[in-house]
């Protein structure tokens, strides 16, 4: 069983302890309501490193006013089983005053790739995200740290981040895990009734389909964003937030298409908020510089 500690000195010994025993740490950080997503990083973490931390914290600052932070799902005792079983050493699940002293006042900001896609659509969700991950790095002090690519701003985000202020942890990229039928495991899905579900599977179909246009030689971003946007349309029952077919890296237009490009998505299945992309090798167009 995955020991489950509440406060930052805490984590800080056991830390200190699994180095001095020779083991490099692995980081998993989390809110939560754990699912196979998860357990991927995790085990990732686990078979790269001698010691893995996983923290479960529900980050009231990287949510909006409007959105779901009270009813977020919390089930500290599921979550400790799966943790276990993945291999996770140790469980940091901080209390909000554990985590913020009052009067906090302190924030780290990334400027570029946080004004686009989700960050245009929640203010202040990524410097909540930012640093939520700052502080929580500053209590691990990770070798590594493992992040889901199903957050794909979220990554480029943190990666972005950890170059421009010089911290010594390695960001590791996990894919996208899905159940079945193709849906991102997400801890936000059991929000959705069967009906909302069935409906978000337009999503993942969606991607398939612009990815696959990019793959057959079109280039123009506009093309691949209306076909993306028109199949989840047509779905019926999902209300569109954004489609952006953008560069993998600097998540900024490029016409023609060329490079690594992300697709991403954001749409409303009810009142639940789903959000997924696909990450598409463009050969640059013949011809193009
Ligand atoms: P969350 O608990 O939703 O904040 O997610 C914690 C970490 O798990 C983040 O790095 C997510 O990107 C990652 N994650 C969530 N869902 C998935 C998934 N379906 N596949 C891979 N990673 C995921």
């Amino acid at each position: 069983m995955a020991e489950v500690v509440r406060s930052k000195e805490e984590v800080r010994r056991r830390v200190v302890e699994a180095r001095a025993a020779g083991k490099s740490i692995g980081f998993v950080p989390t809110m939560g309501a754990l699912h196979i997503g998860h357990r991927e990083l995790i085990e990732r973490s686990a078979a790269e490193n001698g010691y893995t931390v996983l923290s479960i914290f529900v980050n009231p600052t990287q949510f909006g006013p409007a959105e779901d932070l009270d009813r977020y799902p919390r089930r500290l005792e599921a979550d400790v089983a799966l943790a276990a079983e993945g291999g996770a050493d140790l469980v940091f699940a901080p209390a909000v005053g554990g985590m913020y002293a009052s009067g906090h006042s302190t924030w780290v900001e990334e400027a570029r790739l946080s004004e686009g896609l989700c960050g245009a659509r929640r203010p202040g969700h990524f410097r909540g995200v930012a640093t939520v991950c700052v502080k929580l790095f500053n209590i691990v002090r990770p070798d590594r740290a493992y992040f889901g690519c199903k957050d794909y701003q979220q990554l480029k985000v943190v990666q972005r981040m950890v170059r421009d202020l010089d911290f010594t942890i390695e960001i590791c990229p996990v894919e996208t895990v899905r159940d079945p039928d193709g849906l991102a495991t997400s801890s936000r899905n059991q929000y959705l009734d069967p009906e909302e579900r069935r409906a978000a599977l337009a999503i993942p179909r969606a991607l398939k389909s612009g990815a696959d246009l990019i793959r057959g030689g079109e280039r123009s971003p506009r093309i691949v964003a209306e076909a993306v946007r028109s199949e989840i349309v047509r779905e019926g029952r999902l209300q569109m937030q954004y489609v952006e077919v953008v560069d993998a890296e600097t998540l900024e237009i490029v016409a023609p298409l060329g490079g690594r490009i992300v697709i991403a998505v954001a749409a409303y299945s009810g009142q639940t908020r789903l959000i997924d992309n696909v990450v598409v090798e463009c050969p640059q167009a013949a011809g193009s510089p």
